[in-house]
């Protein structure tokens, strides 16, 4: 099988990449998104296969056991994401490109695993002030976790640097076009 191309969103909780990544994937046929396993439970009207596989800690060890993910992390105590590498098949064997909604940390692991193929965008809200407002506003997270999810964001913001390119959401309309026009470089590139 022929290796294609990857694009990384990564940010702190509540920049906005997941809602970047599907206006994204609503305007890019040639893009599919790269479903992780997790081993939190789902959120909202969120969807096994779709949004995430959930799967029991005791799988996610088994699997890590296996050596089937290309990164994990604990990205929250007791909460374990990652990337499978038959994730990244499946949708390149389709001869797609895959798209990434990832934390900060496995958004530069897998930067350096897929460096010359890969494009790493970091996601920058207007201030530490503004994601703490999105996060609240979003409704989804308890008091405990929205201070964890803070805490990790402040430090998260000084990985910018590190990315590819810097893209601001501000305003959320200009920051989608933008992100459409980098991806669609990227892909015909
Ligand atoms: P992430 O995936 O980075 O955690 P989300 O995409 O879930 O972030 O966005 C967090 C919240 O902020 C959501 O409620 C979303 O609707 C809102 N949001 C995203 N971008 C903007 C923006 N530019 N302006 C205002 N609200 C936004
Ligand atoms: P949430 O619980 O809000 O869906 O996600 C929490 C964090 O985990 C987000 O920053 C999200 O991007 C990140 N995440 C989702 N999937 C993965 C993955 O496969 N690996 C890593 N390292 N982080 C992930």
């Amino acid at each position: 099988m022929k290796d294609g191309k990857l694009i990384i969103f990564s940010a702190p909780s509540g920049a906005g990449k997941t809602t970047i990544v599907h206006h994204l994937l609503g305007q890019i046929p040639n893009l599919e998104f790269s479903i992780s396993a997790t081993t939190r439970a789902p959120r909202g009207d969120e969807e096994d296969g779709k949004d995430y596989y959930f799967i029991s800690l005791a799988e996610f060890t088994h699997r890590i056991a296996k050596k089937q993910f290309v990164e994990f992390e604990e990205v929250y105590t007791g909460t374990f994401y990652g990337t499978l590498r038959a994730e990244i098949e499946r949708i390149w064997a389709k001869g797609k490109t895959v798209i990434f909604d990832i934390d900060v940390e496995g958004g530069l692991h897998l930067k350096r695993k897929y460096d010359g193929q890969a494009l790493a965008i970091f996601v920058q809200p207007p201030s530490l002030e503004v994601l703490k407002e999105r996060l609240t506003g979003r409704g989804t997270d308890s008091p405990e976790k929205l201070l964890e999810r803070f805490g990790k964001a402040e430090k998260e913001l000084n990985y910018a640097p590190q990315f590819d390119i810097i893209l601001k959401n501000y305003d959320l309309e200009t920051a989608c076009a933008e992100a459409k026009k980098l991806v669609t470089d990227f892909i015909a590139g």
